[in-house]
């Protein structure tokens, strides 16, 4: 892997990304020295400019940065490196340098307002009241969206059926709620599957 080193008095950016979520957790600069280090190690170390040394993210928290992938941008200016992190990654103790939360996904935080609406008992939130009826009942109510989208999967309206496809997800997390499973469960299985 060839990287050009000479356009920022031998420093170039890096982008750290999850691996697993492709959210971008902080960005660094590298020199060679850094970089040979953290292809060695398997944990990122950066060159701070402020510290002006060889940074290892973690050194002092113990919030390592585990190499997953590295990748080198179109003029080899640039790295992209894919990570799993330990823990938060900004000083902060934000998850990310960009974001408070350790971000999935529209699907994942809608899964998380479900579960408060039924945690909180909010009294007049359509989920908690079919939550409320129990498990039979909401396993009946995907079935019933389950056969809506059948419906409209044999009809040529597109809107109909994307809005049957949607209300198919919704119930079924309402689901998995009940059964206390996450939808990381789920996604563990399809990724095993997958492999
Ligand atoms: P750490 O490398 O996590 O042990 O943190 C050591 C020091 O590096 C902290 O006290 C901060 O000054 C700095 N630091 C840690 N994480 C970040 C970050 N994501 N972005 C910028 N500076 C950081
Ligand atoms: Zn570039
Ligand atoms: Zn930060
Ligand atoms: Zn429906």
């Amino acid at each position: 892997m060839k990287i050009d080193f000479s356009k920022t008095n031998g420093l170039v950016p890096v982008i750290i990304q999850d691996e697993r979520t492709l959210q971008v957790l902080m960005l660094g600069y590298m020199n060679e020295e850094a970089f040979s280090k953290t292809k060695e190690e398997g944990i990122v170390t950066f060159f701070s400019r402020s510290k002006n040394r060889l940074w290892t993210k973690g050194e002092e928290s113990g919030n390592f940065l585990s190499v997953k992938n590295i990748e080198v941008d179109c003029d080899q200016d640039t790295i992209l490196i894919k990570v799993i992190p330990t823990n938060t990654v900004c000083h902060t103790g934000s998850f990310s340098c960009f974001g408070e939360k350790d971000s999935k996904g529209f699907l994942y935080e809608l899964e998380e307002k479900i579960s408060q609406r039924i945690d909180d008992k909010i009294q007049d939130s359509y989920t908690y009241s079919l939550y409320q009826k129990g498990i039979n009942k909401v396993a009946q109510k995907v079935g019933e969206e389950a056969v809506e989208l059948v419906i409209e999967a044999k009809d040529d309206n597109e809107n109909l059926f994307k809005n049957e496809a949607a209300d198919l997800l919704y119930h079924f997390l309402i689901l998995l709620k009940a059964k206390n499973i996450h939808l990381a469960d789920i996604e563990e299985i399809l990724l095993d599957r997958n492999k």
